[in-house]
């Protein structure tokens, strides 16, 4: 049986080196994959335009929030499932300040809202 991957990090890494490409050596990075030990697959990321724009804004969202202060406790189980702290922590769901969401992330498996918005029921919102 194949494992389930959570593409979400590993797809905005390859998005991210992608631009970094780029920028850095001036090569127009057409294909991304993502090479899993597991089961010994490869798979492609879609380091398309909009979907490099999009990991960018997801970072720049994150940065924004950590720089206003704005960095809610956010449990939700694919982060909590696999956290180190989670036996000493309340595991709450706090609200941010700021609403705005991140853009979603472009992965293998499709358009993925990150998991600080996932709620428990698999559907979005606070
Ligand atoms: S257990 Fe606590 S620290 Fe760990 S991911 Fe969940 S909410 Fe965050």
């Amino acid at each position: 049986m194949s494992p389930s991957y959570d593409w979400r990090d590993m797809s905005i890494q390859v998005q991210l080196y992608s631009q970094a490409a780029k920028e850095v050596i001036g090569k127009n990075v057409e294909t991304g994959y993502i090479h899993t030990l597991k089961d010994n697959r490869r798979t492609s990321v879609p380091v398309d335009t909009e979907s490099v724009d999009s990991a960018i804004g997801v970072i720049e969202w994150a940065v924004r929030g950590i720089l206003d202060g704005d960095f809610p406790m956010r449990a939700c189980p694919q982060n909590c499932g696999n956290c180190d702290f989670k036996a000493m922590c309340a595991q709450k769901r706090q609200a941010f300040k700021n609403e705005t969401q991140p853009p979603q992330i472009n992965t293998p498996a499709g358009l993925k809202t990150i998991a600080a918005f996932e709620s428990n029921d698999g559907g979005g919102g606070v």
